[in-house]
């Protein structure tokens, strides 16, 4: 077995860092000393126990060294097994006796085969394998460990800022605050300084309307920073024990996206979006499982606390080992659209201006384009997210919708934007492609029309350039093709020129 992968037991699937030393049955199989003494005491208690053959002071003999059994102490510890993989089971029908694993040393059990039990080899039917996906990287807590994040590694603001800009269209706000929060979280975070001065975590509150690039411009700092990313939504969670995933879920997802290496995802990042679904509903009697007890749930997390997470799975009650992750240093961001937000701001700002002789103010907010930009807590207190919640997000960044010229900027920007991406899938077939002005315009428009963002580029693009990339390879004497305004409105063709 990888000495790298920590051994988990397989009665209660807890890992070696949690539960202590196993005792190894084979490669795949380990039971803690925990479970084998609750086995053992069971077993005592039984009334079958005589029916077994087995005396308790045998059993106990056979596994020197565990506290609480009354066998003569022997410091030797357990003794770990690697030649013999087998184990008992026993097949009586005892309902209240629970599966009995015992260890077999070199010699065999003293006595012969006990009335009632056969060997299986529990190895075989565990297929020998456990799912690499289940492992977690072992961790050495005596080992000096080279940090994970270093200081000089980080990129200054204005650096990640400059590298926000080759992919991120518009959005300078936005891009200016995230750079300087996750900058100096990380700082933190590489200089270990969050116990001694009690900084505050700067976990995030996005607000902005779908398609703008929340969950984009978190995914490129990610990637920036090289640090693993998890993005949940809001809405498939509930409080636990109700049909949903449990909120911990969210730190399962890092742990995967950090390859079950805990110390890379107690640094990562998640990203919880649509977060403003989980608003308080107004004038609800009942229980809000899915809504205002998410918030609650999610308190402990955001601050920082040791999770126990399952591996390999987002439910709890999978058959999968446990792990524990500490989300102290796991920088929380929350995104969400927060519709109508518009009007809470602008209730409150003309009931400020409403009062004395600034009253004709009033309706001066209406044409206001920037009005999230003036939200405050306390507005988000208002739109059903409770004060705990606002105030474990302390940084709000709002960001805006993205207009006509944005969105053509969007298509042809950025370092991997759509239409380069086409223009190379056509350069293999050696075809020159070009958007005339016109076509980006209309693109945009259309996209502008369906008010789901930048999204909608894709989508649009998608439709008409099907026809040009099944067209042009059949042709080989095709070398460029314009695609113009008129096209993308239906009232014409492609421009397409003939290679000289
Ligand atoms: P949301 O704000 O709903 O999370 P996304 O970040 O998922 O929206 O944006 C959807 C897609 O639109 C992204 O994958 C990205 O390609 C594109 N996009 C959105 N906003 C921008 C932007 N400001 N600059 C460049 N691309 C963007």
């Amino acid at each position: 077995m990888n000495n790298e992968y920590e051994d988990i037991c397989s009665v209660c699937h807890r890992t070696e860092s949690v539960a202590g030393k196993m005792l190894k049955m084979s490669d795949s199989l380990c039971i803690c000393i925990d479970c084998l003494q609750k086995s053992t005491d069971m077993l005592n208690q039984s009334p079958y126990k005589d029916m077994l053959g087995m005396d308790p002071a045998a059993l106990a003999g056979m596994f020197p060294g565990m506290g609480g059994m009354n066998n003569t102490e022997t410091p030797t510890g357990i003794q770990e097994n690697k030649t013999d993989n087998q184990a008992t089971i026993v097949t009586d029908n005892k309902e209240d006796e629970p599966e009995k694993k015992e260890e077999k040393k070199d010699d065999k059990p003293k006595g012969p085969a006990p009335h009632g039990t056969f060997f299986l080899n529990l190895n075989d039917l565990m297929g020998g394998n456990i799912n690499p996906r289940t492992k977690i990287k072992k961790r050495n807590p005596d080992e000096k460990k080279e940090p994970i994040i270093k200081l000089k590694d980080i990129p200054a603001p204005h650096k990640l800022k400059a590298k926000l800009d080759e992919y991120v269209i518009g959005q300078e706000e936005a891009k200016k605050i995230l750079s300087v929060a996750v900058y100096n979280h990380y700082k933190r975070v590489a200089t270990d300084t969050m116990d001694e001065i009690e900084i505050e975590k700067s976990n995030i509150l996005m607000l902005g309307p779908t398609g703008c690039g929340k969950t984009y411009i978190v995914q490129t700092l990610a990637k920036l920073l090289d640090v693993p990313l998890a993005i949940a939504d809001a809405t498939a969670l509930t409080e636990a024990g109700y049909i949903g995933d449990d909120i911990e879920s969210v730190v399962s997802k890092l742990l995967a996206a950090a390859d079950n290496d805990v110390d890379k995802a107690e640094c990562g990042i998640i990203f919880v979006d649509e977060i403003d679904k989980l608003a308080k509903k107004p004038n609800t009697n009942h229980r809000d499982v899915s809504g205002e007890s998410v918030q609650q749930g999610m308190l402990k997390l955001l601050e920082g606390a040791e999770i126990e997470v399952p591996v390999g799975a987002t439910s709890k009650n999978a058959m999968v080992p446990m792990t524990t992750v500490n989300t102290r240093n796991i920088l929380f961001i929350c995104g969400g659209a927060f519709p109508d937000m518009e009007e809470i701001i602008k209730a409150r700002l003309t009931k400020q201006a409403g009062i004395g002789f600034n009253s004709e103010l009033k309706d001066k907010y209406d044409k206001d384009k920037k009005l999230l930009h003036k939200v405050t807590t306390e507005d988000i207190k208002k739109y059903g997210m409770i004060p705990e919640f606002v105030g474990r997000l302390p940084i709000i960044c709002p960001l805006d919708s993205l207009d006509e010229d944005a969105l053509v900027d969007i298509l042809k920007e950025p370092k991997n934007a759509i239409l380069k991406q086409y223009q190379k899938l056509l350069e293999l077939d050696e075809v020159k492609l070009i958007f005339d002005d016109s076509a980006l315009r209309a693109i945009a428009k259309k996209a502008k029309e369906r008010d789901t963002g930048a999204r909608a580029l894709r989508a649009i693009i998608e439709e008409f350039m099907l026809d040009i990339m099944y067209e042009i390879p059949k042709d080989d004497n095709i070398g460029t093709v314009t695609i113009t305004g008129d096209y993308i409105e239906g009232k014409g063709g492609p421009i397409v020129e003939i290679r000289k």
